[in-house]
């Protein structure tokens, strides 16, 4: 999605655009088609820039073609440790604490945020079975705790086990 107003280019230290977060209403239609913009939400480029600055490298919108013709597109994928990152945001994905449902066009809503959130459990079995560590993030996590998640889970995966017996020619963290 998003974000309508910018207060954004303040080297902010949080990930949550929450406070300006557009809430369908009767607008139902732009509100979807904002919905269909999935990619370069501001939660996820602060934590993409984060982590190249620090040197990780990593592929965006990486297209897994998984077990049952399954797409899952992980927002941030370290493929060589099969890290697959996740920033959800909290409207679409129902966060326990900013994902109240929409009182209009309940009808519409309702059926679409559960949509979602099955698929997201789907998808998260589907990486797993295949080998795949899922870090899934809200976005209203603040921008330093996402970025630690991610570089613990980096730092708990060794690059290359998919299969191959061995060792892998990757070049440590920074070898994305
Ligand atoms: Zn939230």
């Amino acid at each position: 999605m998003r974000y309508p107003r910018g207060d954004g280019d303040t080297d902010g230290a949080s990930l949550s655009g929450v406070a300006d977060y557009p809430h369908p209403s009767s607008e139902g239609r732009s509100a979807n088609m904002r919905a269909n913009r999935r990619t370069d939400t501001k939660p996820e480029l602060a934590l993409r820039h984060a982590l190249h600055r620090l040197g990780y490298r990593y592929r965006k919108d990486y297209r897994l073609d998984l077990d049952g013709g399954r797409r899952v597109r992980p927002d941030i994928a370290f493929t060589a440790r099969k890290v697959a990152v996740f920033v959800d945001g909290c409207f679409w994905h129902a966060c326990p604490e900013h994902g109240s449902k929409p009182r209009a066009n309940e009808w519409y809503w309702g059926p679409k945020l559960i949509k979602n959130v099955e698929r997201d459990r789907i998808n998260d079995a589907a990486l797993i079975l295949a080998g795949w560590t899922v870090v899934r993030l809200w976005e209203h996590v603040p921008l330093d705790d996402a970025i630690s998640a991610v570089v613990t889970t980096l730092a708990e995966t060794v690059p290359g086990r998919s299969g191959r017996s061995g060792q892998s020619g990757q070049s440590g963290q920074s070898g994305q």
